[in-house]
């Protein structure tokens, strides 16, 4: 028993030594305001909460989302000039109606007074219908600025006469914005004054192409409208709706139903939004300005 004190004194102090050591260390721990766990624990939250806020700011702000959202956005804008007219008008309106789809009509005022009805019948199944001209005589209209504007509010009085509403605050100028029929001085100043109005001027970017001649062909017209509409975000294709279109009318249930599988949605000037509107500007649709 002797033998055994010095070993049990010797083993009484390790074992203080050690429960001292190990109190301090969890003692110490107690008063750090992060133990280890918490430490990364929290470190880990923070992280992947900053990572999921980074996500989504970089989704708001970045191009890959703009570009989606344009993407989603791919819009056209069906244009009809020079009608109505008392058979192809109807027939046009009744194949957008079949797919349930609006267009725009950039009407002949003197079109409108020789057909109303059909001109009615546009306005009330929800079609723009638009100022083009009253009389379509280019050499009196662009005569100069009041000449022009005289024929303007003409077209539009039968509108409003005839449909009972305002036309949209958009028109096609009768052989486009940049027309060399008209002087250039005479035209920019038209158009400065339509600028001044708040009437913006619309011009396209598709062309069907059948008003090239008299009659172009079916296959001609679809193949011109679909490969111009081809990485387009924005179409505003340019067609005619006058007498002896046949062709155009023949065409249009196949490029109605081309451009739906690809994705685009039709729009008229009547549903434009402001940001359409913007886009056409820089595109040089509306309100293009030439150099
Ligand atoms: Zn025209």
């Amino acid at each position: 028993m002797k033998k055994c004190l010095p070993i049990m004194f010797i083993s009484f102090i390790f074992a203080s030594f050690f429960c001292f050591k190990f109190s301090s260390v969890q003692d110490l721990n107690k008063d750090k305001p992060n133990s280890s766990y918490e430490s990364f624990g929290k470190s880990g939250i923070y992280s992947s909460d900053l990572d999921k806020i980074d996500e989504e700011s970089y989704l708001m702000d970045s191009p890959v989302k703009t570009a989606y959202e344009s993407e989603k956005a791919k819009e056209v804008f069906l244009t009809f000039d020079d009608g109505p007219c008392n058979n192809n008008t109807k027939k046009i309106l009744n194949i957008l109606k079949d797919n349930n789809i609006k267009a725009t009509f950039f009407i002949i005022g003197t079109k409108g007074e020789e057909n109303p009805q059909i001109l009615k019948e546009l306005s009330d199944n929800g079609m723009s219908v638009g100022v083009h001209t009253y009389s379509h005589k280019y050499n009196e209209i662009y005569k100069n600025t009041d000449s022009y504007f005289k024929d303007y509010y003409n077209c539009q009085r039968v509108i409003r006469r005839i449909t009972g509403r305002d036309p949209a605050p958009y028109l096609r100028m009768p052989g486009g914005s940049d027309n060399l029929v008209a002087s250039k001085k005479i035209l920019d100043n038209i158009k400065n004054i339509l600028r001044q109005k708040d009437l913006k001027y619309v011009d396209w970017n598709v062309s069907s192409g059948d008003a090239e001649s008299c009659k172009v062909s079916v296959e001609k017209i679809k193949k011109n409208v679909i490969d111009q509409c081809k990485n387009k975000k924005i179409a505003v294709i340019l067609m005619h709706d006058t007498y002896y279109k046949n062709t155009t009318v023949e065409a249009l249930p196949y490029i109605v139903k081309t451009l739906k599988d690809e994705g685009f949605i039709f729009k008229t000037f009547d549903d434009i939004t402001q940001n359409e509107e913007t886009q056409m500007v820089k595109m040089r649709v509306i309100n293009r300005i030439s150099i």
